[in-house]
């Protein structure tokens, strides 16, 4: 079944056009890469998908529900990370994890608890406040949050951005799993590694367009790459 479609999406913000005419669908399950420099769109694409936008033509639609008509039954089964969140930060991080459990059946919540630490991995960190939290421990407390709630969808953008190697590593495996565990994953990331690890399939968006679409291993041999990094220059240059 298609979890996400993505029909000829434009979004501009005055005169700036963001996003010009974005087409991609995503299969349930899978873990699709958005990846592309600076200002391509990409957090754009996310927070539409989100509900959080307003689209300025064209067409979104999760699981068959379209994301302006029916944004509050989408709301309910998606989880969306973004790329500068916090936390509120005078709350420990497990406080931080209860509050947002607590707007979910309080028969799920000790559970959603428990699997949002498993997640953040703090380890004794859990029950210090936020404020004191590196940039990192903040990121897989954030993480923890996005995934503990086992959405239908989750959306995240840059999940390992500021993150170290291994604690990188860690949150692309959770990463991995949360999808074979059934949740499709949207993600968007620059670190073109990444999504050739994490992603089953990935698009190279630039300047507010699609310029390649398809499997890491499909395009790397298309473009006679040895990796997605090579492809994406090969994709810009031509
Ligand atoms: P990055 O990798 O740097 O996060 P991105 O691919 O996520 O970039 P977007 O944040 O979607 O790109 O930005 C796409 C374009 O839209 C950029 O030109 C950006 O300046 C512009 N833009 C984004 N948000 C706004 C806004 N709220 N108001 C005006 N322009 C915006």
């Amino acid at each position: 079944m298609v979890a996400i479609e993505v029909k000829n999406l434009v979004k501009s913000y005055g005169s700036i056009e963001a996003v010009k005419g974005v087409s991609f669908s995503v299969k349930d399950g899978e873990i699709f890469g958005l990846i592309g420099p600076n200002g391509a769109g990409k957090t754009t694409v996310l927070r539409v998908v989100s509900t959080l936008l307003k689209i300025t033509s064209g067409s979104v639609k999760i699981t068959n529900l379209d994301v302006e008509k029916d944004a509050d039954k989408i709301r309910k089964i998606i989880s969306y990370l973004p790329e500068d969140a916090g936390a509120y930060k005078n709350l420990t991080g497990r406080a931080y994890l209860q509050f947002i459990a607590n707007f979910f059946d309080a028969k799920q919540n000790q559970q959603m608890i428990q699997k949002g630490i498993e997640i953040a991995n703090l380890g004794e960190r859990i029950d210090d406040r936020v404020d004191t939290y590196s940039k990192g421990m903040m990121r897989r407390l954030l993480v923890g949050r996005a995934l503990m709630i086992n959405p239908k969808l989750a959306i995240l953008d840059e999940p390992t951005s500021g993150l170290d190697v291994i604690n990188a590593q860690e949150i692309r495996k959770l990463v991995k799993n949360t999808a074979k565990k059934g949740t499709t994953i949207l993600l968007s990331s620059h670190n073109m590694l990444e999504v050739e690890y994490l992603c089953e399939r990935i698009a190279l968006i630039s300047d507010g367009r699609i310029l390649e679409e398809g499997e890491p291993k499909t395009l790397m041999d298309k473009y006679e790459a040895n990796n997605i990094e090579e492809v994406f220059m090969r994709v810009v240059q031509q």
